[in-house]
């Protein structure tokens, strides 16, 4: 029998409107109606507002280990920074951090999220960590399995291009039949990946039909050096080689020129905005409207916790949009609906995904407000305060895939204690080992 919920409000069709059911069977909405459809047990929720999940568009969920360790780095010390500290990690850490990752995201609303996943060196042992703690919390996870070949990647993360294109093949095997589950490839960027590892990225997502995923101009070094070594800018070399398509899509993009946003728009290209870790870095606000204006699909990333350090797009959309108000110096730059829409829909369109939406068609991937938390009241200009004042304690429940996983305010996969024990006896762990390995 399918499952029927409905709450005081529910927001659809760019609106939160009373008296909507919304019909789920086999984890997908197959209905939103005024009346409860006949043969559908109903779940109601007085006193609530149903909301669809948010979508992270980009994540490297092991980094959640080291939050608030790397603070105060600019980019080139953090990575080395990271690259250090990742060499420890094993597949409990790829698992451990993903629960941390992937069990906070649900709780802060984000129901599907872009992870960008290096330690693949010595094969898929870790990424398939990573994934069962996906599965065992139940949050949809677009893996973006990273191919990295440059001498900096060292052991943890380093592969050759034959030894990725396997490894690529078989993890995309496992997973073909999971609805929850999509595997793509990520080569790190034009600094972390070869020319032949791009192209075999490129070829990978046309043959398994999905989007592949890369860094671009992430940061003014790095696209300073790109520029240095293989003499050309990122979006023109990518063009050149033919593989700016509306497959690949760009994480950050943040020191684009107005040129390259040209052609990535005329080439229907795809950008995961990434404003928190953007800022964090110092690096650069870049203005919306200039990307949207072109076309190209863009939704919000959070990036790693070590880089921004919450992994909340219901956060980060009100980063976001006050960024983007300095940015252009005008309170109207970026509306209330598109805000939104950069949070939910918009990221899941650039994923390839059918979520973010209260439609038929959709995930039944949904969260559930309590209407007397503080933060959104009063009960009148609901769209403004789901971006502009949103508490996470008004989230109390999450739905992915048609499967509850957060009640209450907890996570029903795996219970929270036993994370935070993990996660602190792990690191107490790593610490021990790097000074065993400094010695
Ligand atoms: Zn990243």
């Amino acid at each position: 029998m399918n499952t029927c919920y409905t709450a005081d409000l529910v927001y659809t069709s760019g609106e939160f409107r009373p008296g909507v059911h919304i019909e789920v069977d086999d984890g997908q909405i197959i209905g939103v109606t005024s009346t409860p459809p006949e043969q559908a047990s109903v779940r109601r929720f007085p006193g609530h507002a149903i909301f669809p999940g948010a979508v992270n568009t980009h994540c490297h969920s092991y980094l959640s280990l080291l939050r608030g360790e790397l603070d105060e780095l600019p980019l080139a010390p953090w990575l080395a920074q990271v690259y250090r500290e990742v060499a420890v990690f094993d597949t409990d850490a790829a698992y451990v951090g993903a629960l941390l990752a992937f069990g906070e995201m649900l709780r802060a609303g984000t129901t599907t999220v872009a992870d960008f996943f290096y330690l693949n060196g010595a094969g898929n042992a870790n990424v398939r960590a990573a994934l069962r703690a996906a599965h065992d919390l139940g949050i949809r996870v677009v893996m973006g399995r990273t191919l990295l070949d440059a001498e900096w990647g060292g052991p943890a993360t380093r592969e050759s291009v034959p030894a990725a294109e396997a490894r690529f093949r078989e993890l995309a095997a496992e997973f073909q039949d999971d609805s929850l589950i999509t595997i793509s490839p990520a080569p790190h960027s034009l600094y972390g990946a070869s020319r032949a590892m791009v192209e075999l990225a490129a070829a990978l997502a046309e043959e398994f039909g999905t989007l592949w995923y890369m860094h671009v101009s992430d940061s003014a070094s790095s696209a300073d050096r790109v520029r240095r070594e293989l003499g050309g800018s990122e979006i023109g070399l990518l063009d050149g080689w033919g593989l700016l398509t509306s497959r690949l899509v760009s994480v950050h993009g943040i020191w684009l020129t107005e040129a390259e946003l040209d052609l990535v728009g005329q080439r229907d290209g795809r950008l995961s905005y990434n404003c928190a870790s953007n800022m964090f870095f110092a690096e650069r606000i870049i203005r919306l409207a200039d990307i949207t204006s072109r076309g190209i699909r863009t939704g919000l990333g959070t990036d790693g916790a070590a880089s921004n350090n919450a992994l909340s797009i219901l956060r980060d959309v009100q980063i976001a949009g006050l960024a983007q108000r300095v940015q252009a110096g005008s309170v109207t730059e970026t509306p209330t609906d598109s805000l939104i829409r950069l949070a939910t829909c918009d990221g899941g369109e650039v994923l390839g995904q059918s979520v973010g939406a209260i439609q038929p068609g959709y995930g039944a991937d949904f969260i559930v407000l309590d209407l007397t938390d503080p933060s959104l009241l009063p009960t009148v200009n609901l769209k403004s305060h789901v971006v502009h004042s949103l508490s996470p304690t008004a989230i109390a429940h999450v739905f992915c895939g048609g499967r509850q996983v957060v009640r209450d305010g907890r996570l029903t996969g795996i219970d929270q204690h036993d994370i935070a024990h993990r996660v602190n006896a792990l690191r107490a762990k790593h610490a021990g080992l790097r000074r065993d390995q400094e010695r």
